[in-house]
């Protein structure tokens, strides 16, 4: 499997991830991460979080920045899956959902908007929490096909790593802030600039404060993984 900086990477199109969704409800919990040039930073210096991303068992190349690096190292990735248009597909597939994230009243505008497209949204919790018991609890008793965590990353991998065999959802999948445009409280990129690789230049454009400390960092990534991509293959 390609290997970018010692974190795993699925090389998958999305039609092979959507069919590999179905190989999931065989009575076991999954996850499905989107390691993104940041996280592959934090997993650099964060062993437990590199452990708990490799144990994905699907970790899709979300982000121009790691198909960068795959072309680098000369591996196999070659497109980039987007959580987001992950989730969106995954909503097509007639499987019942949990929205878990968000700030409060998020994932119900989200649960709400989906229920009118006629997706099956079973429950739904905010992500701004101190003890979540009950939030574990409501899960269970859902009984959801797929949990979507958009917590922001790491703390989604972590979350959903800690519970997940408790939840014993077939498919948790760590989201980042796909609920926030499910909602409609974020705009997802125009098709011009996703299809020009360039969503994020339009991120940093609308949210300069969160999202230029980000894209900071990706010189720093490019620098590592030529420096020492290698050695991790
Ligand atoms: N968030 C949350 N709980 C927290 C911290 C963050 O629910 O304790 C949510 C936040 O409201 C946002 C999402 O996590 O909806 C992170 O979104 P971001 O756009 O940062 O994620 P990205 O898609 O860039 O990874």
């Amino acid at each position: 499997m390609p290997n970018i900086l010692g974190v795993n990477i699925d090389s998958i199109s999305m039609a092979d991830a959507v069919k590999k969704a179905n190989e999931f409800f065989d009575g076991k919990p999954h996850t499905v991460f989107t390691p993104n040039p940041e996280i592959i930073l934090e997993c650099e210096k964060d062993e437990n979080l590199k452990n708990i991303v490799n144990s994905a068992d699907l970790n899709l190349p979300d982000g121009i920045g790691v198909v960068i690096a795959s072309k680098i190292l000369k591996s196999s990735v070659k497109d980039r899956v987007s959580g987001f248009d992950y989730v969106c597909q995954l909503l097509k597939t007639g499987r019942s959902f949990y929205l878990f994230g968000g700030k409060p009243g998020i994932a119900q505008k989200a649960m709400d908007n989906l229920i009118k497209d006629g997706v099956n949204v079973v429950g739904c919790h905010d992500g701004y929490f101190e003890d979540d018991s009950e939030i574990v609890e409501d899960i269970i008793s859902k009984n959801p096909d797929i949990l979507v965590v958009c917590l922001g990353a790491p703390k989604q991998e972590k979350w959903i790593y800690k519970n997940k065999d408790k939840l014993n959802v077939p498919i948790s999948i760590g989201a980042g802030g796909s609920l926030d445009v499910l909602a409609g409280e974020v705009q997802r990129a125009p098709e011009i600039y996703q299809k020009l690789c360039i969503e994020w230049l339009y991120r940093a454009v609308k949210e300069p404060k969160k999202r230029l400390p980000r894209i900071i960092k990706l010189p720093i990534f490019v620098k590592d993984v030529i420096t020492k991509g290698k050695k991790y293959i």
